[in-house]
């Protein structure tokens, strides 16, 4: 609680002595990372600064997979003593994650600034969605009564999870946009509102401007949003100032040109993690596939943490057209989010001047509405030679954590089709 208001001084050199200690920590104990300082000639008096960091080379999520578990797990650490949790990407890749206790909790600690800025206190009810609940029950706390939560599972049927949430009638709301949507149309259909007087705070995946207008209004709720992964529960989060702040006594981000080089504040660069936390399973220049921006101003609320603005989202979530231009997922989810009838939709760019759109229709999804949609999706695209194709379907496929995936592009940007 006391860092976020420390200077970007302070802050910056408590990153340099937790990269510090970190590197003695990894070659002393981590054979993976042992190996990886010494082919690369290195020792950890080569860490001084920030900058020395990028001595070392990039990680992968499949270098930590072909490592784990026995190189990537720090001596002293029994696997079955730490926290699991998994990592389930689209791309069909799982990597099995460790956490120590002190390491899980100092990311939730994280996670519990956050929802304190903006206004949550531990008497406080606090509804959230995820694909599996949060691990720490059963801790002190609990037992005394505080930080009442509801979990809410994201395999429950929406139906039942709106049931859920008004029996509970929680303060607090932190849930993916996805479900907050549905939550927020269904509601709006039986012209009914619940109030979330605190705070609801969307995680993670894209939320539209006209999303979030839709949940306000129905929520009677100001909506924050956060950016996290399961390998980091936190990176980033919106405080009530509207900066997005970096937690980055927790996490280091760098923001990468294609080079590798760092890019300038304002400029758009691949987003670089390092824990200064994981110890059981750490993570040193981990490429996380998503993108941002760095951004040097301060915030107007005092915090030092820096901020940032989050890039939503990897190359496979834009769509690219034939003349070379993409198109930022944000200019077209909401038309589908918003059309009435549409229960859930995914947009497959097949080929450059193909996409089909699949759609989970409900009775009030007319010719009409599709034609509205084809109309609106060309204005966006400005190429009436690309074809568009509908396709109403029972079930699509969906993302991470059974998550809807709005945007599939099999088509790849050649600059950055490499990785
Ligand atoms: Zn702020």
């Amino acid at each position: 609680m006391k860092n976020q208001w420390k200077s970007p001084e302070e802050l910056k050199k408590l990153q340099e002595k937790k990269v510090r200690s970190l590197l003695t920590y990894v070659y002393e104990r981590n054979e993976f990372y042992h190996k990886l300082l010494r082919t690369n000639d290195l020792k950890p008096s080569d860490f001084e600064t920030l900058d020395d960091l990028r001595k070392l080379p990039l990680l992968t999520k499949a270098d930590m997979m072909d490592n784990y578990p026995h190189a990537i797990i720090s001596r002293g650490f029994e696997i079955s003593d730490c926290i699991h949790a998994a990592t389930s990407g689209s791309t069909g890749q799982n990597l099995n994650l460790i956490y120590d206790t002190p390491t899980y909790e100092f990311y939730m600690a994280v996670t519990y600034r956050n929802f304190a800025a903006l206004g949550y206190m531990p008497w406080h009810k606090l509804a959230y969605t995820r694909y599996e609940s949060f691990k720490i029950e059963n801790q002190f706390y609990e037992k005394l009564g505080l930080t009442r939560r509801l979990f809410i599972s994201v395999f429950v049927p929406p139906e039942k999870q709106v049931a859920m949430l008004r029996a509970f009638g929680p303060d607090a709301v932190t849930a993916y946009p996805s479900i907050l949507i549905e939550w927020a149309k269904m509601l709006k259909d039986k012209g009914k509102t619940v109030e979330i007087p605190v705070f609801i705070r969307s995680e993670a995946e894209i939320l539209t401007r006209e999303a979030r207008s839709l949940i306000e209004e129905v929520f009677h709720s100001p909506i924050y949003e956060e950016y996290g992964s399961a390998e980091f529960v936190q990176f980033a989060w919106e405080c009530k100032d509207r900066g997005f702040h970096i937690s980055c006594d927790s996490l280091l981000l760098e923001f990468l040109d294609s080079e590798g080089e760092p890019v300038a504040p304002g400029e758009e660069g691949e987003i670089v993690v390092t824990s200064l936390e994981a110890h059981a399973m750490p993570f040193i220049r981990y490429r996380i596939r998503d993108r941002g921006v760095p951004l040097d101003d301060r915030c107007s609320c005092g915090r030092g943490l820096p901020l940032m603005k989050l890039v939503v989202g990897r190359d496979d979530d834009f769509i690219w057209l034939p003349s070379g231009d993409r198109v930022n997922p944000r200019m077209i989810i909401p038309y589908f989010e918003l059309a009435p009838g549409v229960k859930e939709f995914r947009i497959v760019q097949e080929r450059r001047d193909w996409i089909r759109v699949e759609i989970i229709a409900g009775s009030e999804f007319t010719e009409r509405e599709q034609k509205k949609l084809m109309n609106e999706l060309y204005t966006v695209i400005k190429d009436r030679d690309v074809e568009i194709q509908f396709d109403l379907c029972e079930e699509i496929p969906r993302g991470r954590h059974n998550r809807p995936r709005p945007i599939l592009s099999k088509v790849r940007n050649s600059a950055s089709s490499s990785g």
